[in-house]
């Protein structure tokens, strides 16, 4: 099979996965199609043997992360026409006219095998070398870590309450792996190398027979790297990374919400062998209040009244989050009624919230025999009834209510 077809493959349909699902999800996908398509399970038939054969390829590629990273890329270029500049002169447009116009993918292939002979193809062996070299290489070959962008990582934070109103800056501490510093992610002594798997001679991968067919699957003795290591860097034990606690300290923005995640791109793990670094993603946790409540950028807070200042009308002096205002509350005030107290909310750059004040009437479970003697007073002297609706309505039916409630 020549490089074109293999990039042209999709290997993400083949399993039913998408381009970004976990290498967990991968393999789950490949265990349930193997098993269903198996040549044991299914004697004789051709098409269960080819999708089988079909599914082990995708897996093979799509389960080492060095694999399906190249894959990716690939196909990815062959998508956007990228490949164009590359080949031919070095810079971009130097004499490659000729072949931007009856571009042919193979060619650039050819170059990529031929070892940079064009000068600006270096890039191409990278890219494709580990996929279609790897066998061929010398076995003295240095296993150079390939530059790749280092992992996310996702770390926790809890802030307080007014924190997250004002926005805060906080202390992080992220655990991550890193190239190790004495062996520089070779795993080996400094000194030695690592050399070439016996077993798989350096291909990171070994055949199987399985009925009338053989496929490929990872290498046990070498875990599918194609290297082993017989004196391991005494600093990693021939890990190629270390543990690596750092401390950073990043500025929670105003307004964040419990359970919001913010991506701080860039501060992830460092990339291996000089790539990009990984996102980090802070996930904040913010602590309730005694007082307050949030709604978006509002504030809320629920003052308890009673009735007579709702009626007669009052004037309340209100905490806001970091003073008190006074808040007039006209006669005749409605229970549950909303007052807003503008600019006392969230803060932010563009964005000012409100603190929303809901007046809600403390209705006394104890009365003294004064206050009962005046509430009844009271009835009488407002005979007004608060129901006269649904009394009409009640009335309106023929006839008289049913007897309801108690019994
Ligand atoms: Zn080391
Ligand atoms: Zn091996």
């Amino acid at each position: 099979m020549s490089a074109k077809d293999y990039y042209e493959k999709d290997f993400y349909k083949e399993l039913g996965v998408t381009k970004t699902s976990s290498s967990a999800e991968i393999k789950k996908a490949y265990r349930k199609l193997a098993r269903d398509l198996h040549p044991d399970k299914n004697p004789g038939n051709k098409l269960a043997e080819d999708k089988f054969k079909a599914v082990s390829e995708a897996y093979d590629v799509l389960s080492d992360d060095a694999k399906r990273k190249e894959y990716d890329e690939a196909r990815s270029l062959m998508g956007t026409g990228a490949f164009r500049g590359f080949p031919g002169g070095g810079a971009p447009g130097g004499g490659a006219g000729a072949g931007t116009a009856g571009f042919d993918i193979n060619d650039i292939f050819r170059q990529a095998g031929a070892g940079g002979a064009g000068g600006g193809a270096g890039g191409f062996g990278d890219l494709f070398g580990g996929l279609f070299n790897r066998s061929t290489a010398g076995g003295t070959r240095q296993q150079q870590p390939r530059a790749q962008r280092g992992a996310d990582l996702e770390t926790e934070v809890r802030i307080g309450f007014a924190d997250a109103v004002t926005g805060v800056t906080v202390p992080l501490g992220i655990t991550e792996r890193t190239t190790c510093p004495t062996c520089h992610g070779i795993g080996a002594k400094p000194g030695t190398s690592p050399r070439e798997c016996p077993v798989c001679k350096g291909t990171g991968l070994t055949t199987r027979n399985q009925g009338s067919f053989a496929f490929s699957e990872p290498c046990s003795n070498c875990h599918g790297t194609g290297s082993v290591i017989d004196d391991p860097c005494p600093t990693c034990h021939g890990e190629r990374t270390v543990v690596h606690n750092r401390r950073l300290t990043t500025r929670i923005p105003a307004g964040v919400s419990d359970g919001q995640r913010i991506k701080l791109a860039g501060k992830g793990e460092p990339g291996p062998g000089g790539g990009p670094a990984g996102d980090l993603y802070v996930v904040v946790h913010v602590s309730g209040h005694e007082l307050f409540g949030r709604s978006g950028d509002n504030l809320t807070l629920t003052v308890p009244v009673t009735f007579p200042e709702l009626a007669l009308g009052t004037t309340l002096t209100v905490p806001t989050l970091k003073s008190a205002v006074s808040l007039r509350v006209p006669p005749g005030t409605t229970n549950g009624r909303k007052f807003r107290v503008k600019g006392a909310g969230v803060q932010r750059k563009d964005i000012v919230g409100d603190l929303i004040v809901t007046v809600e009437v403390a209705v006394p479970q104890r009365l003294t025999a004064k206050a009962e003697e005046a509430l009844e007073a009271f009835a009488k002297a407002q005979p007004a009834d608060p129901r006269e609706a649904i009394t009409r309505a009640l009335q309106a039916r023929n006839g008289a209510p049913s007897a309801a409630g108690s019994s």
